[in-house]
């Protein structure tokens, strides 16, 4: 963790004339939230989220902002009848597990539901969402803005006789072959042409075997995809928490002579790391 750091999933990105938008409030979202507190208001923010497991929600009890009144914040979540966004984030609050109770929140907060497919205009970008092959309602989100897209794929697994979404396992039944071809060119459709793909590559090929069911990839299916979809740059994220920096270099040599001389440039994700696209 000394080169590529600990934290969990949380991506800023910056455009233009647009209030930054989050993807996700994992740990690594906690720092990014003292440093905007502490920045005159009026603040405004969009925090798209991926989906809930506590890697990917932990910062948002933490995260200052929410409790400034002059902060508004849009959330753009996935929704199911089994998992209340809004619920379960005020849940995050129960006084057994936390000292801030949701009431001394005083940031504006709204949220719009997702579950995968929508495509919408949001201030001069377009955000479009997708359904990924990870347990409950997983969003795979695609940030278009001026001819330049990065997607964020996380987390996701190889769909190959593997359905973890809600619902998926009923839509195969009929015609696993059918349905597993359409996941797959819908995914290459989803990212295609990107600028930045990140991808989630948490195991490498010996540890995925039994644990497909976990709802990651590796760094072969990640480059697979990426060169499929003619994509630019290939970001390796979610790192297992049990990787060393030495294990990480290692996944990204495997994608690297997977692509070879072909025109992907792939990178691990590192804490503080920042991309210009
Ligand atoms: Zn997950
Ligand atoms: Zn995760």
């Amino acid at each position: 963790m000394m080169r590529y750091g600990g934290n969990t999933t949380s991506f800023r990105i910056d455009i233009d004339g647009i209030p930054p938008i989050f993807v996700d409030g994992g740990t690594g979202l906690y720092e990014e939230g003292i440093r905007l507190a502490s920045q005159p208001g009026p603040l405004r923010i969009y925090m798209l989220v991926t989906h809930t497991h506590w890697d990917h929600i932990l910062s948002y009890p933490l995260f200052e902002p929410f409790y400034r009144q002059d902060c508004e914040v849009t959330f753009f979540a996935p929704v199911s009848e089994k998992a209340d966004f809004p619920r379960l984030i005020r849940g995050q609050h129960h006084d057994r597990t936390f000292p801030r109770s949701f009431n001394e929140i005083t940031a504006h907060i709204e949220y719009r539901s997702f579950s995968g497919g929508e495509k919408f205009k949001l201030d001069g970008a377009t955000i479009s969402a997708f359904r990924l092959n990870h347990p409950g309602i997983t969003i795979g989100w695609r940030i278009e803005h001026d001819e330049r897209a990065v997607c964020i794929i996380t987390d996701n697994a190889p769909v190959e006789n593997n359905y973890l979404g809600e619902g998926m396992r009923e839509r195969a039944a009929a015609d696993p072959q059918a349905f597993e071809k359409e996941f797959n060119d819908s995914l290459t459709d989803f990212i295609l042409g990107a600028d930045l793909v990140i991808y989630d590559t948490h195991f490498d090929e010996a540890g995925i075997k039994n644990r497909r069911h976990w709802g990651h990839s590796t760094p072969q299916t990640a480059t697979a995809f990426a060169l499929e979809a003619g994509v630019r740059h290939l970001l390796l994220h979610h790192h297992a928490p049990e990787d060393t920096d030495f294990m990480v270099d290692r996944k990204l040599d495997e994608a690297r002579s997977i692509a070879g001389e072909q025109n992907l440039v792939v990178e691990a994700a590192a804490e503080g790391m920042v991309l210009w696209l």
